[in-house]
């Protein structure tokens, strides 16, 4: 596979078709150099790519489930094949390392491995004689055409969260990537063709918000699945759900770590610092705030500082960086702006990201590039905006709290419900937090807990709007809906009208 199109495309009907409307910049983030252009769909392209979508459904909803299963099979093998080049592709639009990279390709993987298994997941049950002489059986079906809307930082992985287990349930999956970094999708795209997968089962509509809004109004789209910020999931979430479409929208983060104070503080302090600034903090399931119960702060913050300023800030394609740049110019901007903000609001900035050396030459603030380096404040004030609003960046808050209680509760009166972790070598300790925190997705020394394929993603609160996870059996159930059918086949003894409802027997 080449490096990718300079002009990124949608994908309709099995084939790359060019927009004809507005585009979009690309950029290599390590340098911030325009690299490319994105089409930009319109509500005609739209149409079309959900109308190739209509064709192709009724025909793959009829494939037999042997059949789908082959076609999964051999997208594994074709994923697990170029799986090199998808990750390449991702750090030269999005700027994370080439091994996150492939970290996320490994990720999406693991759901495809999980669909595979699609005609044990779509079992329904059977009861003999539910009256007498008739028998009831439950059946999943397909929805139709579905769409996945998706967010910058997980360019290959999210689509996978959805489209392996959309497409194996039977239905017609259309995606619309981010904006920033769309070349994973058409490469998904043409490995789908290369598997078998008929044309216009899985097609590719780039764009921004008009691309949203017409597949949110679309009749023919049954269900959307959604990832990204929370103001534009609570409102993919609304202008769905009253288009009459079922909607999964998962939103942003601000996950907490408590460090009790019996937690081995060399794994915390690890710990916080692999989560707080892998991916350069643009993971939904980022750490972002550190809950030091006293007394053991102070060695705490010693021991993140002198792994924050060890971090290796450099380009994504770079064997020995172990941290890229940021999506764009502005995304680093707003980070940044949070440092100054964090100290007028009584934080002390212990590392200051914008100092950061960066491989080849320069600092954070003087590299051309979207550079910001790993970046802690501590003493962050309860309450304030660097301690509760989403950062998505790599600027780790400490938070200084005086118990257990008082971290709980910190954690509790959050905004999100994404993710969380309690550090700690009290099983009891650790077993009271998993049942009193208010949060989707827990660790116990483990920082980033992002279930297994087989399980399903979702936080609580404002970080998901819907009641089913993507993905596992949750995403089998968003993609499907289940039939009853009640059958009584004649015999001699039938005959008799009734009005009433059966009253038993
Ligand atoms: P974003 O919300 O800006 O964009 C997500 C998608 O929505 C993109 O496809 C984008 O084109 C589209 N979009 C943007 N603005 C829109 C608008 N006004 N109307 C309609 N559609 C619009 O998110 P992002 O910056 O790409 O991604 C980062 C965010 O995603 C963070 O908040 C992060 O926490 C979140 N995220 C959440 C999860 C999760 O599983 N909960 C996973 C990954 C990322």
């Amino acid at each position: 596979m080449s490096d990718g199109p300079r002009r990124v495309t949608h994908w309709i009907g099995g084939a790359a078709v060019p927009g004809a409307g507005r585009t979009g910049e690309l950029y290599n983030p390590a340098t911030g150099e325009v690299t490319g252009h994105v089409d930009l769909a319109t509500a005609a392209e739209v149409d079309a790519a959900v109308a190739a979508a209509a064709r192709a459904f009724p025909a793959w909803r009829d494939t037999s489930l042997a059949r789908r299963t082959q076609v999964l099979f051999r997208f594994r093998e074709l994923l697990d094949r170029d799986r090199d080049a998808l990750a390449r592709l991702i750090t030269a639009e999005h700027g994370k390392t080439h091994a996150d990279a492939l970290g996320e390709v490994a990720r999406g993987l693991e759901v495809v491995e999980f669909a595979c298994g699609i005609p044990h997941l779509l079992k329904g049950g059977y009861t003999e004689n539910v009256s007498t002489r008739v028998d009831s059986y439950s059946i999943r079906q397909p929805l139709g055409v579905v769409a996945g809307i998706t967010p910058f930082n997980f360019p290959a992985m999210v689509p996978l969260w959805m489209a392996p287990i959309a497409i194996a349930c039977g239905n017609a999956f259309v995606l619309k990537p981010s904006e920033k970094d769309p070349s994973a999708s058409l490469r998904l795209a043409e490995l789908w063709r290369e598997a078998g997968l008929p044309d216009g089962v899985f097609g590719v509509v780039q764009g921004d918000k008009e691309a949203v809004d017409r597949l949110l109004e679309h009749p023919d789209v049954r269900a959307v699945s959604f990832v990204g910020s929370t103001p534009i999931a609570r409102y993919v979430y609304a202008t769905g759900t009253a288009h009459g479409k079922r909607v999964q929208a998962l939103g942003g983060a601000k996950n907490h770590m408590l460090v009790l104070p019996d937690a081995d503080l060399d794994l915390a302090a690890d710990a916080a610092v692999s989560a707080g600034f892998g991916s350069a903090g643009e993971r939904c399931m980022a750490i972002s705030a550190v809950l030091a119960v006293d007394p053991i702060g102070d060695e705490l913050v010693d021991r993140i500082v002198a792994r924050a300023r060890e971090i290796v800030v450099g380009p994504g394609d770079d064997p020995e960086s172990q941290m890229g740049p940021l999506i764009t110019a502005e995304h680093r901007d707003r980070v940044a702006a949070y440092l100054d903000l964090g100290v007028a609001e009584g934080a002390k900035l212990v590392v200051d990201g914008r100092r950061a050396p960066i491989r080849g030459g320069g600092t954070a603030a003087d590299r051309p590039g979207f550079w910001l380096g790993p970046s802690v404040l501590d003493h962050v004030p309860v309450g304030s905006r660097v301690h509760r609003e989403e950062i998505f960046g790599p600027v780790l808050a400490i938070v200084r709290v005086p118990s257990y209680e008082a971290g709980l509760r910190i954690i509790n009166e959050g905004e999100y419900g994404n993710g969380t972790a309690v550090f700690s070598n009290d099983g009891g300790a650790a077993r009271r937090f998993q049942n009193e925190v208010e949060v989707g997705m827990v660790g116990i020394n483990v920082p980033i807990p992002v279930p297994a394929a087989y399980y399903g993603f979702g936080g609580w609160k404002a970080s998901l709007f819907g009641d089913t996870h993507v993905y596992g059996t949750e995403g089998v159930h968003f993609h499907t809906r289940q039939k009853v059918v009640t059958a009584r086949w004649l015999d001699p003894s039938h005959g008799g009208v009734h009005l009433g409802f059966p009253a038993g027997g």
